[in-house]
């Protein structure tokens, strides 16, 4: 796969395609200010999750800064619950998803030590509530206290973990073992043992595995081969076989092809130009398609899936931990 030409022109299209960096930044900065609108409210529920997507596609874009760091800190730790775990916002019950997505913001402003200084018991507290979660029958994850299993949860476990040095707090073998009974015929894994293949779920059993340590497991050709037919025409990724392309699976089928070391099985440069038609040139941000409404969601795992394609202006992507690589490296090797 070669970028060098530039993705526009691979495209088939006469419209110079580019990446609108600074109406992007523009876009992310605005939404922290927009608390009157009903959005805002409407979206509350993602609010930790929002400041993750935000900040993570504001350091792929070069703006590392362009969150106060001091107020994303201090709403990180309101988020937090006695249980230790995370809330999507101040008051809200604590579920595994904003957990880690708390502990990744943290990790990405250098600012895990806060835990310990002013969090509720610091990060083996954030630790402890997470293993809390696991099924010790099977090695899965739930969500919440009351919550059903689901591959996505084992993987935010392993993810925040690891990123917390706190790994062994659980049976990493057996979580292991779990992913491997999610694995299909097709190459593919689903959300549970037997349930149909879905690039979400492939995401985050591959991920998970690349934390375990134990990508051995997967075959790679079968795996890359369903994947790489996720790609349609017009360049863009569905996430499983009849379903409309939409641009965050840009993000969790280009991010496993990059795991198992196939991403170069995909047209790159199809992808790139896809995603650059779903950014909107004037206001910034990404919608799923071409001419849909942007939101933070879709604007981060786009930018994210550019970086994974190498696209010239953006930073490196830990394709396992969806964070700047600078970041994952460093904390991941101290
Ligand atoms: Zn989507």
């Amino acid at each position: 796969m070669s970028l060098a030409s530039g993705p526009g022109r691979a495209a088939g299209t006469s419209v110079d395609l580019k990446l609108c960096v600074e109406k992007h930044i523009d876009y992310i900065k605005k939404l922290d200010s927009r608390k009157d609108e009903l959005e805002y409210w409407l979206t509350e529920h993602l609010r930790l999750n929002g400041v993750y997507w935000g900040l993570t596609a504001l350091h792929l874009l070069g703006c590392p800064d362009g969150l106060p760091r001091d107020n994303a800190v201090d709403f990180v730790l309101s988020c937090q619950q006695e249980n230790g775990g995370f809330g999507a916002a101040p008051g809200h019950d604590a579920h595994l998803l904003y957990t880690v997505s708390a502990v990744q913001i943290l990790v990405t402003l250098d600012a895990v030590d806060e835990l310990e200084k002013r969090g509720l018991g610091g990060k083996l507290k954030v630790g402890s509530f997470i293993a809390g979660l696991q099924d010790k029958e099977t090695g899965s994850f739930m969500g919440d206290e009351w919550g059903e299993l689901d591959t996505r949860f084992l993987y935010g476990a392993l993810n925040a973990l690891s990123l917390l040095g706190l790994l062994d707090l659980v049976d990493v073998a057996k979580a292991v073992s779990y992913v491997q009974r999610c694995e299909n015929l097709d190459g593919g894994y689903g959300v549970t043992p037997g349930a149909e293949s879905h690039a979400g779920q492939v995401f985050t059993c591959v991920g998970a595995l690349a934390i375990a340590g134990r990508l051995d497991l997967v075959d790679k050709d079968r795996l890359g081969g369903w994947l790489s037919e996720r790609q349609l025409d017009h360049g863009g990724l569905n996430g499983r076989p009849e379903k409309l392309a939409d641009a965050c699976y840009s993000w969790w089928v280009g991010a496993s092809l990059a795991m198992i070391g196939k991403l170069n099985w995909i047209d790159g440069s199809k992808l790139a130009a896809y995603i650059l038609r779903c950014q909107d040139p004037e206001a910034g941000g990404f919608a799923d398609r071409p001419g849909n409404a942007v939101d933070v969601f879709h604007t981060h795992f786009a930018i994210a899936g550019l970086s994974l394609l190498g696209y010239e202006g953006v930073e490196e992507v830990d394709p396992v931990y969806c964070m700047p690589k600078s970041i994952t490296s460093k904390i991941l090797s101290a």
